[in-house]
């Protein structure tokens, strides 16, 4: 069995057409752009015998064999502004590509598979990531159909002009219809660049926690106050950040970022009297990550009690650890191997659709390709030869499972 290269390459270039302008790409959550993805790829999922529909999510679902539960393969086809061409769409190619080679051999699926297309994967344009594959495990915040964009057009609105109902809940799946998910996916960081291997085996998508926090201390006058005298919320702030920098160094896999900063009043002549800041910490391991933040608030109650000024933090969002399946963990090794490489284990430090099959319990495997120029930019890149062989090993982990 061997995947068609040209192949892959022609639909790369194909499907980037869609929202692209140069080599960047636009094709957000829900707009038309990502159904004419989704409407080119259900074509050549057509033309190969699948039964294609979209569900109550706009995700795009084609399957292929009776009834039973099935084997998911697949991933988003969104993009972030101007993002580039392989984040997400890469591994629903790849899917695609695999169901061709398989279908070229004469495989005949045992058990049914289905190639999905998640929508809205990065919550660019309202807010909730992973949205699709949240709606179809469950896992979707309450009135979600109700958030707009900037626009003032709802989920529910944008689904509408999809020709959906508009209630994204309804493509919940019953769990017990789905047997296993499998993902192929850029990896958006440099690690397999510099070990020189064009794939990787996922073992844990990180844990996330989302905060704000809150320094107060004394609004004043920045020239007739000694400094002696002075409860200055930023210079408090900048103690804070730099201890998330120290903190989640100290912790193998885990990072810590403070994006966003925010003095009042904020002008020169003034010490500032109040900060926010934002928190974004990462574990692959849950206890890392509780480790992590009990430190972080030790650490910001003695920077604050060395300086005279208070702080808070809101949690905006806690998403758990998701490690995924072992099984198919040494299913994923022993086909990546079959295609000649001796992949490592990776922990995936940005959230993908498949830590949602994997919270709901179902079994979840997921290839990471070798990307350069980082990703979410126009120079994201993946060579064609390196894809191709993640879809090859796609391909013999879904032989393994379903034929
Ligand atoms: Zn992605």
């Amino acid at each position: 069995m061997e995947v068609d290269v040209t192949r892959l390459g022609h639909r790369i270039a194909e499907l980037s057409a869609i929202g692209g302008t140069g080599p960047a790409i636009t094709r957000l959550g829900l707009s038309r752009e990502e159904q004419a993805a989704r409407e080119l790829v259900g074509g050549w999922l057509t033309a190969r015998g699948a039964s294609v529909r979209r569900d109550a999510a706009a995700n795009l679902v084609a399957r292929f064999g009776g009834d039973g539960p099935a084997i998911l393969v697949g991933s988003h086809l969104d993009s972030v502004p101007e993002g580039g061409r392989f984040d997400g769409a890469l591994g629903v190619l790849c899917a695609v590509e695999a169901i061709d080679a398989l279908l070229d051999d004469g495989v005949r699926f045992r058990r049914p598979i289905e190639v999905i297309a998640w929508s809205d994967e990065e919550g660019a344009r309202f807010g909730i990531g992973l949205f699709g594959s949240c709606a179809a495990f469950g896992r979707l915040p309450e009135n979600a159909a109700a958030r707009a964009d900037r626009d003032g057009m709802t989920i529910a609105d944008a689904l509408r002009s999809l020709g959906e109902s508009g209630d994204p809940t309804r493509a919940r799946r019953a769990d017990a219809a789905v047997s296993a998910y499998l993902e192929l996916h850029i990896e958006q960081g440099p690690r397999l660049e510099r070990a020189g291997v064009p794939l990787a085996v996922v073992s844990a998508i990180v844990g996330i926690f989302h905060g704000r926090v809150t320094v107060r201390g004394r609004q004043d006058h920045a020239g007739a106050t000694v400094m002696g005298e002075r409860k200055d919320a930023l210079v408090a702030a900048a103690e804070m950040v730099v201890a998330v920098e120290r903190i989640a160094r100290a912790v193998p896999d885990a990072v810590g970022t403070v994006g966003e900063l925010v003095p009042k009043p904020g002008a020169k002549n003034v010490i500032p009297g109040e900060v926010s800041f934002s928190l974004d910490i990462r574990a692959p391991r849950e206890d890392d990550l509780e480790r992590i933040l009990r430190e972080l608030r030790a650490e910001m109650r003695r920077i604050g009690d060395a300086r005279g000024v208070t702080s808070s933090v809101d949690v905006l969002a806690r998403v758990p650890v998701a490690p995924l399946d072992l099984p198919l963990r040494e299913l994923l090794l022993r086909s990546v191997k079959a295609v000649g490489v001796e992949a490592p284990l990776l922990v995936s430090g940005a959230g993908h659709d498949a830590q949602n099959p994997q919270l709901a319990g179902i079994p979840t495997g997921m290839i990471f390709v070798r990307s350069t120029g980082g990703s979410h930019t126009p120079i994201e890149w993946c060579d064609v030869a390196d894809a191709a062989l993640g879809a090859e090993a796609l391909a013999g982990a879904l032989r393994e499972l379903a034929a």
